[in-house]
């Protein structure tokens, strides 16, 4: 809705207009100062489109107006400066200079009427600030203004979804609990954020959304399985609501599993729920090598076992707490885990996804950059068998000449996600070989035997070359690790995104 009627008129007859939240797209806010002046501004229709009028949108800020020359003239001041506007001209002049503006002024009775961009050079230019329109926030904004920033992390679990706001600096909230969902209302004119809107699985809480409206708002849209809701505050910038189920027995079909004395699944047990439930992603880390195995070895004495353990425990944290992941290690200290435990441990989590983490090695001190692996059963060149030589290489007993059927089919497990494996690969590398600072090796395949056994999507990262004197000083650098750990962050996030769209 466009509002068409001089504002005189609105203003006495309709106040509510001015403070409905209902049909924001019709006003736009002016922020200053730090957020100190706020004021709604009504938009109309001109005929180059939306227009403000600069005596509204001024109000509160040190500007006076005067008119001359049978009102077509309006000139602004403010501290010393001038500037003039002239009624049917797309321009505008200011200490004495002509400046362009995007369409003519319009002046109508009592107002001067520019568009809203328009509206923040001129008060800008009147008031000797910085002024901008955020066509996203619809806001004149005026000097510094420095917008609470929002982020928003959801953990989704089988039996709640616990949601954590974390705001920039304080900002004043009311919780609203409605029908069907529950509102987060910010008392703030903008906020920024990233968060648009996440589609929860799980039935708890459907769905997470911000607004911008005026208030901004957060909606958690609740589902079918959703009980109550507790709402904590850590501290003034960090807000958490945690989603339940009901605390009611039979509210959980648990097939084929004992149930706990609650009628909530006994820990531990990976169950199945009824239709629209996806397991949460399961995701294990191995760090690679450790304890009398070090691995690599560097220039300056530094052991691939370990940058490969601080990589890992990084990964963990980082995954579960922006993917909505759960996520084990296979090895959490510097102790020694045989390879085929390895793949074990992930097949025992029950893992949706298996990533082993590796720092190259090369008698080549030159040698530099990431590559990610998927597996082969053989080595398809020299470099290959090389690199899984030193990772651990399939043996001829993992070949498949065993007669053990249960080991064959054991060391055929991989075969099934290769396709998976591959895409898994393809993700990581899309991200790491950027983060890297180094070049990219591509994606690769090679019978590495601590792949061989996992019964999931699985790959081999090897993040660099710690025989290279530099990267061996970059990957133990805490800003490189956790640039790697965004990296694998990143492209571990658009594999789950297509599982959870596709589970
Ligand atoms: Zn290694």
């Amino acid at each position: 809705m466009r509002v068409h009627l001089p504002l005189a008129f609105l203003a006495a007859s309709m106040p509510a207009l001015l403070t409905s939240t209902g049909d924001a797209a019709d006003e736009i806010v002016v922020l200053s100062a730090g957020g100190a002046h706020r004021t709604v501004v009504l938009v109309i229709d001109g005929p180059g489109g939306a227009e403000v009028a600069l005596e509204e949108a001024a109000k509160g800020l040190d500007v006076s107006f005067s008119r001359a020359g049978r009102d077509a003239k309006v000139t602004l001041r403010s501290g010393g400066r001038e500037v003039t506007l002239e009624n049917g001209k797309s321009l505008f002049s200011v200490a004495g200079q002509l400046r362009a503006l995007a369409a003519p002024v319009r002046v109508v009775g009592e107002r001067t009427y520019v568009s809203a961009p328009s509206a923040a050079i001129v008060l800008g230019a009147a008031l000797g600030q910085t002024a901008t329109y955020r066509t996203a926030y619809r806001a004149l904004v005026i000097g510094a203004y420095d917008a609470p920033r929002l982020r928003l992390v959801n953990l989704v679990s089988v039996a709640s979804v616990e949601s954590t706001i974390e705001l920039s600096k304080p900002v004043p909230y009311e919780i609203r609990k409605e029908p069907n969902r529950v509102v987060v209302i910010f008392q703030a004119d903008v906020m920024e954020t990233d968060f648009v809107a996440e589609a929860l699985p799980g039935r708890i809480v459907v769905s997470a959304r911000f607004e911008r409206a005026s208030p901004p708002r957060l909606t958690f849209d609740l589902g079918d399985r959703f009980g109550s809701v507790k709402t904590s505050e850590r501290d003034s910038q960090h807000v958490g609501l945690l989603f339940d189920t009901p605390p009611i027995a039979g509210a959980w079909p648990v097939p084929g599993g004992p149930e706990g004395p609650t009628g909530r699944p006994a820990p531990g047990k990976s169950v199945a729920l009824g239709t629209g439930f996806q397991k949460p992603i399961v995701l294990v880390i191995d760090p690679g090598h450790g304890g009398d195995d070090g691995g690599a070895r560097g220039p300056g004495g530094k052991l691939e076992k370990d940058v490969t353990l601080a990589l890992a425990r990084r990964l963990r944290a980082a995954a579960v707490d922006s993917l909505s992941v759960q996520a084990y290690l296979t090895r959490d200290n510097d102790m020694e885990v045989p390879l085929d435990e390895r793949a074990a441990i992930a097949n025992n989590f029950n893992a949706d996804i298996f990533i082993s983490l590796h720092a190259n090695g090369s008698r080549a001190a030159s040698a530099k950059g990431t590559e990610v692996f998927f597996l082969s059963y053989t080595a398809a060149d020299d470099e290959a068998r090389r690199i899984a030589m030193q990772e651990g290489e399939i043996t001829e007993r993992t070949r498949g000449n065993d007669k053990d059927v249960g080991l064959i089919l054991w060391d055929m497990a991989q075969a099934a996600q290769l396709e998976a494996s591959s895409r898994l690969a393809g993700n990581i590398h899309g991200e790491i070989a950027e983060a890297a600072l180094s070049r990219s090796r591509g994606v690769k395949q090679a019978p590495f035997r601590v792949l061989v056994g996992a019964t999931m999507p699985a790959a081999l990262v090897e993040v660099g070359f710690i025989t290279n004197p530099e990267e061996e000083k970059l990957l133990f650098s805490e800003a490189h690790q956790v640039r790697l750990t965004n990296a694998l962050v990143q492209g571990l996030g658009r594999f789950i995104a297509a599982l959870r769209a596709n589970p």
